[in-house]
C-alpha cells in the first residue's frame, strides 16, 4: 500500500512548482546528515529535489489530525521526488516516553506504507531524526546571537515578562535587563547551561524590538532554565531551547526547503525567517533557507485531538488504552479496522487549504467504506441470532449453498454455505406485528433466505415471559436460488442466515462514535463544558454472534463485511489462534446523519 498522488492540486503544490520552476533549490547541499554551513558546504549537490518533514512531539499517540499531516508531507515528498523527515521534537524534556517514541514510529509506517519516500521509514536502518540531537548546535547558535547582540539574559520574573509583552493594541516595555553587555550575558547564559541558576530566575531572549506590532517579534523568548531529565540526554542539560526557536533551527540543519504547519503559526513566520537570516548572516546556515507554509488544520467533528484530553481518557480509564478502537488516534482506527488506503482518500478528499473549517465524522467514515467495499470478502454473520426451524427439512439432511464472496467482483469466486433444518436469523429480521413496510419475516409471510430458498413462516413459539424464542417455517423446494424454480415465487424480503450446527460463535465488538455530540466539550451556546459529558454511552456493545466456520481461521487485522452488518476486523490485540474477536469498524451505511 502507497500513498498514492494527492492528486488535486493546490496551493502548497504551487508554491513548490514555482520554487522548483525558479530554480531556487539548484544551490542545495547535503552531506547525508543534519548540520552547519561549515559541515554542509563542500557536500555534494542534495539529490532530493525538496525535504519536507513530520515533526510530532513524543508525548502522546498520533491523532487523526496528524494523519493529515503525514500524508500530506510524505505525499508531497514522493511526488515531487524529495524526502521527508520524521523528526521527533523531543526539546521539552519533561513529557516524552520511549513509548511515544515507538508508538508514533509505528504509526507513521502504518500510514505510509512501505512506499513512501522517507528512507526512515521505508528503511529501519535509515535515520529518524531527533531534534534533541541538535542541542549543541542549537546552544552555540544562541552564544552566536549574544555575541552579535541579538540576545540577552533577562531576570525579569514571570509576571513582569508577561506584562511588560504589552498586548495588540499596546506596545511591550523593555526589560531592565536589556541593555547588559555582551560579555555579561555570555557569563550568564554559561552560568544558566551549567546549572549555577534557579529555575525561572532567568530566560534568554532575543533582541528584536518590544513595540512590533507582531507579538512574537517582541523579544521572544529562547532558552530556559529546567534542571530536568532528558529521556535521551539524562542530565546533562540545565537549560531547553524554546519550541520557538528550536523549531526553525531543526528544519534548517536538516535541510528542509518546505516546512508545512498549521495556521495558528502564522504570526511565527517572521520571527521563523529573522531568526534563520540571523544564522545565515553569521555563516551558521547555509541558504537557500526552509520557507514556512500554514495550512488549514484538521477539525473533524465527534471527535476531540487535543493530546490532554486523549490522555485524560485513557488515565480515567473512559477507554481501553490509546488503542481503545473508538479512540481517534491511530492506533485506535488500526484496531477498529480502519485503512490506510481510507485515511489517504480521505486526505485527498478534504484537500488542504488556507482557512480553517469543520470536516463531518461522515465524511472520514465514507472514506473507509469506500476502500472496505472494494477490498472486503464478504461473509455471514448473525449478531442477535433468533431460532429458524425448516419443519420440513430432514433433520439430519444438510446441502451446500453458493454465495459470491463479492457481489462486484466475480473472479473471487463464491463460498458454500450449509443449509440445514435449524438456522439462525436475526432477531430483528422477525416481526410478530410488522411495522408498516417491513419486508421481512412475518406470521404467516415469506421471504428468501439469501442464497437459499423461499420461506413461509408457520408459527411461533415463546417463553414464559413472551419472547419469541423460536420462529417454525417451512421451505419451498423447487426456490433454491441459482436453479432453474428460483424466481417461481416472488418475494420482497431477502434475510441471511447460518446453519445451527455449522456456525461458530464469536464475539463481535459494535463500536460506535465515542461522543454523541459533533463538537464534544461545547455547549450549544459554544460555551465550554465538560467534554467527558457527551462521552457515547452506547459507543461499545459486545454480542456473542454466530458467524461462518471459515472465519475461525481469520488472522489478527483480517477485514471482512459481515452482511447487511457493515466492516469488521479481527481484532489484532485479543483475537487467539482459532478464535477472532470482530471488531466493527464501520457501518454500511450513515446512520447519523439521518439521526440527528
Ligand atoms: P500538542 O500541541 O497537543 O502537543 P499537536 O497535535 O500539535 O499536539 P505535535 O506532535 O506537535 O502535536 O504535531 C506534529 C505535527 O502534526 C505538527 O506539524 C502539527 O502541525 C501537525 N498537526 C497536529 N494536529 C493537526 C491537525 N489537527 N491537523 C493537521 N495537522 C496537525
Ligand atoms: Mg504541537
Amino acid at each position: 500500500m502507497s500513498i498514492d498522488s494527492l492528486a488535486a492540486t493546490n496551493f502548497i503544490r504551487n508554491i513548490i512548482d514555482a520554487d522548483l520552476a525558479g530554480n531556487a533549490y539548484a544551490t542545495r547541499r547535503w552531506s547525508g546528515k543534519p548540520g552547519t554551513a561549515a559541515e554542509q558546504q563542500h557536500a555534494p549537490a542534495d539529490t532530493a529535489k525538496i525535504r519536507t518533514r513530520f515533526p510530532p512531539e513524543p508525548n502522546g499517540y498520533l491523532h487523526f489530525g496528524h494523519a493529515k499531516s503525514i500524508l500530506l508531507n510524505f505525499g508531497l515528498a514522493r511526488d515531487y521526488g524529495g524526502v521527508c523527515h520524521l523528526r521527533f521534537d523531543d526539546t521539552n524534556p519533561e513529557k516524552e516516553e520511549q513509548e511515544f517514541v515507538d508508538g508514533i514510529i509505528d504509526a507513521v509506517r502504518w500510514l505510509g506504507g512501505r512506499n513512501c519516500t522517507n528512507p526512515a521509514v521505508d528503511n529501519p536502518a535509515s535515520p529518524i531524526y531527533f531534534a534533541s540531537d541538535y542541542f549543541d548546535w542549537m546552544y552555540r547558535f544562541a552564544e552566536h546571537l549574544i555575541e552579535h547582540g541579538d540576545a540577552y539574559v533577562d531576570s525579569q520574573s514571570a509576571d513582569d515578562m508577561r506584562a511588560n509583552r504589552g498586548s495588540l493594541t499596546e506596545p511591550g516595555k523593555s526589560s531592565p535587563f536589556r541593555n547588559r553587555s555582551v560579555t555579561e550575558n555570555l557569563q550568564m547564559f554559561r552560568e544558566m547551561r551549567d546549572g549555577k541558576h534557579a529555575e525561572g530566575s532567568h530566560v534568554l531572549r532575543a533582541k528584536i524590538d518590544m513595540s512590533s506590532p507582531n507579538i512574537n517579534l517582541r523579544d521572544p523568548a529562547l532558552y530556559r532554565i529546567k534542571h530536568a531529565h532528558h529521556h535521551r540526554h539524562g542530565d546533562k542539560w540545565h537549560i531547553y531551547p524554546m519550541y520557538a526557536y528550536a523549531h526553525p533551527i531543526e528544519d534548517a540543519l536538516e535541510n528542509i526547503t518546505h516546512s508545512l504547519c498549521t495556521l495558528e503559526f502564522e504570526d511565527q513566520r517572521p520571527w521563523y525567517d529573522w531568526l534563520l537570516n540571523k544564522l545565515a548572516e553569521v555563516g551558521e546556515l547555509l541558504r537557500p533557507l526552509p520557507k514556512q507554509i500554514e495550512f488549514s488544520r484538521l477539525n473533524l467533528t465527534y471527535i476531540i485531538t487535543s493530546k490532554r484530553f486523549l490522555k485524560q481518557l485513557v488515565e480515567q480509564g473512559h477507554v481501553s488504552g490509546w488503542d481503545d478502537p473508538r479512540m481517534p488516534t491511530i492506533v485506535g482506527a488500526r484496531r477498529r479496522g480502519f485503512t490506510p488506503k481510507g485515511f489517504q482518500l480521505f486526505v485527498e478528499r478534504i484537500g488542504v487549504s488556507k482557512s480553517d473549517s469543520w470536516i463531518d465524522m461522515s465524511v472520514l467514515e465514507d472514506c473507509q467504506r469506500e476502500v472496505m467495499n472494494e477490498a472486503c470478502l464478504r461473509r455471514v454473520a448473525v449478531l442477535d441470532p433468533l431460532k429458524l426451524e425448516i419443519t420440513n427439512y430432514d433433520a439430519l439432511a444438510s446441502e451446500s449453498c453458493l454465495a459470491p464472496n463479492h457481489p462486484q467482483k466475480p473472479e473471487l469466486g463464491k463460498r458454500e454455505l450449509t443449509f440445514s433444518r435449524e438456522l439462525w436469523i436475526e432477531r430483528d429480521d422477525f416481526a410478530e406485528v410488522p411495522p408498516k413496510g417491513f419486508f421481512r419475516l412475518t406470521p404467516g409471510g415469506m421471504v428468501r433466505l439469501r442464497f437459499a430458498y423461499v420461506i413461509k413462516c408457520t408459527s411461533v413459539e415463546k417463553d414464559a415471559a413472551g419472547r419469541i424464542t423460536k420462529v417454525l417455517a417451512e421451505y419451498l423446494p423447487e426456490t433454491k436460488s441459482g436453479s432453474s424454480g428460483a424466481d417461481a415465487v416472488k418475494v420482497k424480503g431477502n434475510i441471511h442466515w447460518l446453519s445451527a450446527r455449522h456456525a461458530v460463535a464469536a464475539e463481535v465488538r459494535l463500536f460506535d462514535r465515542l461522543f454523541s455530540v459533533p463538537y464534544p466539550g461545547r455547549g450549544v451556546d459554544n460555551s465550554t463544558q465538560n467534554f467527558l459529558d457527551d462521552l457515547n454511552p452506547a459507543s461499545k456493545q459486545v454480542v456473542t454472534a454466530y458467524v461462518e466456520p471459515s472465519l475461525s481461521l481469520a488472522a489478527a487485522d483480517d477485514r471482512v463485511q459481515f452482511e447487511r452488518h457493515g466492516y469488521f476486523v479481527a481484532d489484532r490485540v485479543d483475537s487467539t489462534p482459532g478464535k477472532p474477536v470482530w471488531n466493527r469498524a464501520v457501518t454500511l451505511r450513515d446512520s447519523w446523519s439521518t439521526q440527528k
